[in-house]
């Protein structure tokens, strides 16, 4: 279990996934809602979860900017996977203010903004 203060409060989840306009951010299944109350209406009965932009031991916040709302698979596979597998990607934007970083790593979410 995660740390009380690494995880996003429900509002900010909340907020985030209206930003997305109840997409996944990487793959724009359709999410109701985060967390368990989203499975019954996912295309793959999957639950919704909440990712860092910026991983939490980069110092990423636990803010509506820094929020993603993924699907379960899409999750595990940016944490095992794909564009995100290569921590060295947040080395390079260490000398940035976090809200550029957290910019130029949300801009690779194609539903980021919906
Ligand atoms: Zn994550
Ligand atoms: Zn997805």
């Amino acid at each position: 279990m995660a740390a009380p203060h690494m995880n996003f409060p429900a509002a900010v989840q909340r907020q985030a996934l209206a930003r997305q306009r109840n997409l996944c951010a990487s793959c724009g299944t359709r999410i109701s809602a985060p967390g368990e109350a989203g499975i019954a209406s996912h295309a793959y009965g999957e639950r919704a979860e909440a990712h860092h932009v910026i991983p939490h031991k980069k110092g990423g916040p636990v803010t509506l900017e820094n929020c993603v709302i993924l699907c379960r698979s899409c999750h595990y596979s940016v944490h095992q996977g794909g564009s995100w597998r290569d921590a060295s990607i947040y080395d390079d934007l260490d000398l940035l203010p976090m809200r550029v970083r957290i910019a130029k790593i949300a801009a690779l979410y194609p539903h980021y903004d919906g």
